[in-house]
């Protein structure tokens, strides 16, 4: 194997766990490894650092497979899914579940998401896109599966030099599927949907909503395709109101409310939230429980603050729709806005909106979902739910 040594004073990132490399951590590369080959990286004092895949066109060099000496080939990808599978058979993620959440895994950039019997899988470097084949045996000798697909068609693909695409790994099959979540049943269109087509990570979430729905109206802002919402009309919500900005979301959240029998109960709307909630905002209905689950606001460190700014916008206007004694359910899925920062600008944001807070509960992604301490990245999920009073 060729040997990359690390540079002397490094942060300790690597050492406390972390599986990133980058190109400035690098003193030498002992030889000319392939774009993806499998390397052995040593610290500056000769000590192992691990094993993992190189892309010298990518800003992380190296992603550590492993922390020892060991052969990287088709049975080690079977290993480490069959761990990913025990570890949530363990924790009662089975019928669907985030199957390997990359680098919480010790797969970095692989993402596999089972929806029952169906498989969508990303792989989002060079390094572990080259193992495509080995993944693909694992699955089909674990599961037996009625269908595989990849959802490669995404952006961050380009920094690793791979080209956006989408389509079948297994034989055709009808990519509209029906899953079932807390005994409610979801359309999930796993070629067109949304990053792998559901948002698996909020599934214990959702659940939370359970008892402060009860009779309520509620508003949801960012819906996708309406989880949340027909869970608080599952629960005994008297009206909601779904709203996202995607005509195709929406589309799928009204058939979603139909596929439930709640559509007399739910309707979703596509219009844009922002101009929702600050129109509202003045003469606009209240609501006893306002939920708000927003894209990611940024996805660089220089954009954190213009991020904060969102978040605590987006979170005072919905504060003004509801009810004296109300709930917000609010949500936060970027990494870079940490759960400490992101519960200082709600509370940034009831003190302008004059309201007076109550912490109801505060969450983090579903177990699926592994937070790995020293690897911020994992812990990315906030879902805070407060009570709402009038100061
Ligand atoms: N709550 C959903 C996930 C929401 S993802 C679930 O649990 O499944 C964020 C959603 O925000 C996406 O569906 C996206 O279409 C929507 N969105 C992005 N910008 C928006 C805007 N300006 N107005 C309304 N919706 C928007």
């Amino acid at each position: 194997m060729i040997k990359v040594y690390l540079r002397k004073k490094i942060a300790p990132r690597i050492a406390n766990g972390h599986p990133w490399i980058y190109g400035n951590e690098v003193d030498r590369v002992a030889g000319n490894p392939e774009p993806g080959e499998i390397v052995e990286v040593r610290f500056a004092d000769g000590k192992l650092a691990g094993v993992g895949y190189y892309n010298p066109q990518s800003q992380i060099v190296v992603r550590l497979l492993s922390r020892k000496i060991e052969e990287i080939n088709e049975a080690f990808f079977y290993q480490r899914i069959l761990q990913a599978w025990q570890y949530r058979q363990k924790t009662g993620y089975t019928e669907n579940c985030r199957l390997v959440f990359g680098e919480a895994d010790q797969l970095p950039a692989l993402i596999i998401d089972k929806f029952n019997d169906y498989f969508v899988i990303q792989t989002l470097a060079l390094g572990i896109d080259l193992w495509k084949p080995a993944i693909i045996n694992a699955l089909e000798t674990i599961f037996k599966p009625k269908g595989i697909y990849e959802r490669n068609d995404v952006p961050v693909r380009t920094l690793e030099g791979l080209e956006q695409l989408k389509g079948f790994l297994s034989a055709p099959f009808d990519t509209n599927i029906i899953i079932k979540e807390n005994g409610l049943q979801f359309y999930v269109d796993i070629e067109n949907g949304q990053k792998t087509g559901y948002f698996l990570d909020q599934q214990d979430n959702r659940r939370a909503i359970q008892h402060i729905v009860k009779g309520a109206e509620v508003m949801g802002a960012f819906t996708y395709t309406g989880t949340f919402e027909i869970h608080a009309a599952h629960y005994g919500a008297k009206s909601v109101l779904g709203i996202d900005i995607s005509e195709q979301a929406v589309a799928q959240a009204n058939k979603n409310a139909a596929l439930n029998g709640l559509e007399k109960i739910v309707e979703f709307k596509a219009m844009n939230a922002f101009d929702v909630l600050k129109d509202w905002g003045k003469d606009g209905p209240l609501y006893d429980v306002v939920m708000l689950d927003p894209p990611a606001f940024t996805k660089s460190r220089e954009n954190i603050q213009k991020a904060v700014t969102g978040y605590k916008e987006i979170n005072l206007r919905g504060m003004k729709l509801i009810r004296n004694g109300g709930f917000l359910v609010t949500s936060s899925c970027t990494n870079l806005v940490n759960p400490e920062l992101f519960l200082h600008t709600i509370n940034a944001a009831a003190k302008d909106a004059r309201k007076r807070i109550k912490q109801v509960t505060f969450q983090a992604q579903a177990s699926d979902h592994p937070i790995i301490w020293g690897m911020e990245n994992t812990n990315y999920l906030k879902f805070l739910i407060v009570e709402v009073t009038d100061r």
